[in-house]
This record gives C-alpha cells, sequence and structure tokens, in this order.
C-alpha cells in the first residue's frame, strides 16, 4: 500500500539531528560522547534577552499576532539590516518567520514551478538541495573546492546559470565549511547574475552566521553590490548570532513588499504567526547594546577553538584542514585517512543500494562516533548529488575547548586504528 504520496519519498533530510538518537543509545549504555555534530552555539541565552521574554509573558502577549511578524520587530529587523548593509530596507518587506530554516523551503514553494532550476552550494545548508525534487524543480548544485577556500567564481556560476534559473542560494558565512567570500568575490559572482540570471530569478542569500566572523573581519552581503538589492533575500535569524536556537526566530528582507505580502500569506497557511513574546525577546537582542558583547564573548571562545582544532587535526596524518573564517564548524579534508583504513576499499565492495547510502567519510564518521565516541557529520549530509569521491567530515566547534581537544585526540587514534576500522565495518552495523 502507497500511503504517501510520490512526493514525500523526494525529500531529504538535516542528518545533524538523525545522528541524536544514536548519541542517546550510546549514553544509555554509559559513555559520554563529544558532540561535535549539531550547529547549535553551546552558550546561554544572554540575561537580557530572556529577562524580556518572561516580561513580555507576564504581559500577556501570547496570543495570535500579526503573521508578518510584529511592527516593532520588523522595524528593527529593518533598521539593523539595512544599516549594516547601506540599504533602505523597509519593514514592509520583512517577513518573520520560526526561524532561519523555514523560509529555505517556502521560497523554492513560491518561485519555482516543475522543471524550474535551483542553484545552491555543495557542500552547503542540506535543506537547500532537501526541497528542490520534492517540488518537483531541478537541482543544481555549485560545487565547491577546498583550493579555492570553499568560496566560488562568477564563471563557476556562470556555467550553471539557464533561462530556467530561478533561485541562487548562497551562504558565507558558510556551513559547512565556514567560507567567506571576499567583497572582490562577491563582486564577481554579482556581475554575473545581473549579466546572466534571468531578471526573474531570486538570490537566496543566507546570512544566519553574519554575526559570527574570525579575525577581526565584517560582514558582507552580495545584497549590498549596486543593482543585487532588487533580486536579494536576505535572511537571518536570532538563532546564531545569540545562542538562541530554541526560540525560532528567523526573518527575511524581500525585494518588494508585494513578495513579502506572499510570504506573509505562507505564514498564515503555516504557522498563524510566531510567538510574540519571542518576536520581543529578538526585538531586544537586535536593539539592546548588552548583545554586542555577548556576541563578542562567543565568537573569540569560537575563534580560540578554532584555532586549537584547526591546528590539532593539521597535526594528524591524513587529515588537512582550512582555517574557516566564520560560523561554528571546520571541515577537514579526511582523503587519505580513508584510503589508510581501507574506507574506500571497503566502500567500493559494498553492494549497489548499501554502496548509495553511505560513503568512506560515513564509515570513518560512523566508527568515530561508535568506537570513539565523537559525534561529527560526513560530507553527504551537506548535499549529496555530486558527492561521491569527496572524503571530508565538518566538526562543530560550539562545544567547549576541553572536550574539543579530546574530540581531537580521539580522531587522531581512530585515524590510526585499522584493526578497529576492519572489525567495525565488517559487523555491518552502523554503515551510514
Ligand atoms: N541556514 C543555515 C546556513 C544554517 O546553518 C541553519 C541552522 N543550522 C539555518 C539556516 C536554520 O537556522 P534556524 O535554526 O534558525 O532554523
Amino acid at each position: 500500500m502507497n500511503l504517501f504520496s510520490k512526493r514525500t519519498a523526494l525529500i531529504d533530510t538535516e542528518n545533524a539531528f538523525k545522528v541524536g538518537p544514536y548519541i542517546a543509545g550510546i549514553e544509555k549504555a554509559g559513555h559520554t560522547v563529544i558532540k561535535c555534530n549539531l550547529g547549535e552555539p553551546d552558550f546561554a541565552l544572554p540575561g537580557h534577552i530572556g529577562a524580556e521574554i518572561k516580561r513580555q509573558i507576564d504581559n500577556d502577549l501570547t496570543h495570535y499576532c500579526d503573521p508578518q511578524g510584529i511592527l516593532p520587530l520588523r522595524e528593527a529587523i529593518a533598521k539593523d539590516m539595512g544599516e549594516k548593509r547601506g540599504l533602505p530596507i523597509t519593514p514592509d518587506r520583512v517577513v518573520v518567520f520560526p526561524g532561519g530554516k523555514p523560509p529555505i523551503g517556502l521560497c523554492q514553494q513560491a518561485y519555482t514551478d516543475p522543471g524550474d532550476e535551483v542553484i545552491y552550494p555543495s557542500p552547503g545548508f542540506p535543506i537547500y538541495e532537501s526541497f528542490v525534487r520534492y517540488l518537483g524543480a531541478v537541482p543544481v548544485p555549485l560545487h565547491l573546492h577546498e583550493e579555492s577556500g570553499f568560496s566560488f567564481t562568477g564563471a563557476d556560476l556562470e556555467k550553471l546559470i539557464t533561462d530556467k534559473t530561478r533561485l541562487i542560494y548562497i551562504c558565507f558565512p558558510s556551513n559547512p565549511t565556514g567560507g567567506v567570500a571576499t567583497g572582490e568575490e562577491l563582486e564577481d559572482i554579482a556581475g554575473v547574475i545581473l549579466r546572466k540570471a534571468p531578471e526573474r530569478c531570486r538570490v537566496y542569500s543566507d546570512e544566519i552566521y553574519e554575526n559570527i566572523l574570525f579575525d577581526g573581519s565584517e560582514h558582507l552581503s552580495i545584497a549590498s553590490i549596486p543593482g543585487m538589492a532588487e533580486r536579494t533575500i536576505i535572511a537571518s535569524g536570532a538563532s546564531k548570532s545569540y545562542s538562541w536556537t530554541g526560540g525560532r526566530i528567523g526573518w527575511a528582507a524581500f525585494p518588494t513588499v508585494e513578495e513579502a505580502q506572499v510570504f506573509k500569506n505562507l505564514n498564515i497557511n503555516y504557522f498563524s504567526c510566531i510567538p510574540a513574546y519571542n518576536q520581543m525577546g529578538a526585538k531586544v537582542a537586535i536593539e539592546s547594546p548588552e548583545s554586542k558583547p555577548a556576541i563578542e564573548k562567543m565568537v573569540s571562545a569560537f575563534q580560540e577553538r578554532r584555532d586549537s582544532v584547526v591546528k590539532g587535526l593539521n597535526a594528524i596524518d591524513g587529515i588537512t584542514c582550512q582555517n574557516p573564517k566564520g560560523a561554528f564548524y571546520v571541515f577537514p579534508n579526511i582523503g587519505a585517512v580513508c584510503e589508510s583504513l581501507g574506507a574506500v576499499d571497503f566502500h567500493d565492495k559494498l553492494p549497489g543500494d548499501m554502496k548509495s547510502k553511505t560513503s568512506p567519510a560515513t564509515l570513518f564518521q560512523m566508527f568515530l562516533l561508535f568506537q570513539y565516541y565523537v559525534a561529527t557529520m560526513d560530507r553527504k549530509s551537506f548535499g549529496q548529488i555530486g558527492a561521491e569521491g569527496k572524503h571530508f567530515l565538518r566538526i562543530s566547534i560550539a562545544t567547549g575547548l576541553d572536550d574539543l581537544r579530546q574530540g581531537v585526540e580521539r580522531i587522531a587514534e581512530a585515524s590510526r586504528d585499522k584493526d578497529g576500522f576492519r572489525a567495525f565495518v565488517e559487523k555491518g552495523q552502523h554503515l551510514y
């Protein structure tokens, strides 16, 4: 019996959440897992934001509210987003969503018809790719390369744009690589979009990590390049900047009021509205002078961890790791470890259906999790199409420095444990 629509089989997922039950099982068996799988800052919600949420609950701000987002929050977003990017953004072009994630899929619903093309970075946030086939559109991955710091050029993008391109996702600072495009790179990319992309093609600039930048660098948005604001949806949110993933507050500024109205109506259909007390918390988060030092404290901790983890990983035979410029992930190349442990060979010999479910990096990821109790993510979890032969892990550094140091030590041990690896994969459990 086919209970579900054909479409349902076509949506993918975010594996970072799928690893959770495995971790729970391992911890129930008495082991402590070092959790480098989730993209969630390990800091407490800054007190001034929490206090405002509580105050607004006591104020009875617990009812339905404006489905587009309450005006005081949209005003705060428009002002802050506009000032930082040198753009005149008005509150009527801003829509608030329950997190940074919903507008990703909603944009594909609103801007694509079956057969239209969606370009997205790979490796990239998995939800970009996840929705494309579900909606009958055509996925067009833009493969990012280690050699170019996981950025891309206008020429790389140009090859993929056709008259059917409707959406181009870009994400800087990037999940999962921590890559950040320079101003010149963004100008080059924008030049190609302005010249080659159909006028109705929208750029979805996912700037959710806008506040998490290292080495004193400043956030740059492609929307600030002349001509781009008219085509760009600027998306961001409160989850990462304020260590508030459970608040479920994200937002996007659309090029026109008419577009914002379409998303307001999608909100009405899906969510009705987003809790007003949390929206008031987000307003305070954006406006309060207390937020800046809280962000700076978090970013400097991430930077210290980045330095320690990147150094530790590069000292492991068979691993090379770039220095991320933002976000809170490192993305080491584990190709030589996959070779030396025999993961590539083992994977090659797997039967077809099994082979496509896993990858050499996935086998190492599972070995690390079940034998060395370190939770990481494999390359394949950040865009499946064209991930074959690419051996990387994503390690979230949103966990304490001592744990991270221990995690790197465990990765080093695991990378030398040929017998342990063979025994693990030959058992045939947890291969993906
Ligand atoms: N975009 C990117 C690039 C992300 O990494 C994430 C979260 N991991 C999101 C969007 C979604 O964030 P939220 O939790 O606010 O839905």
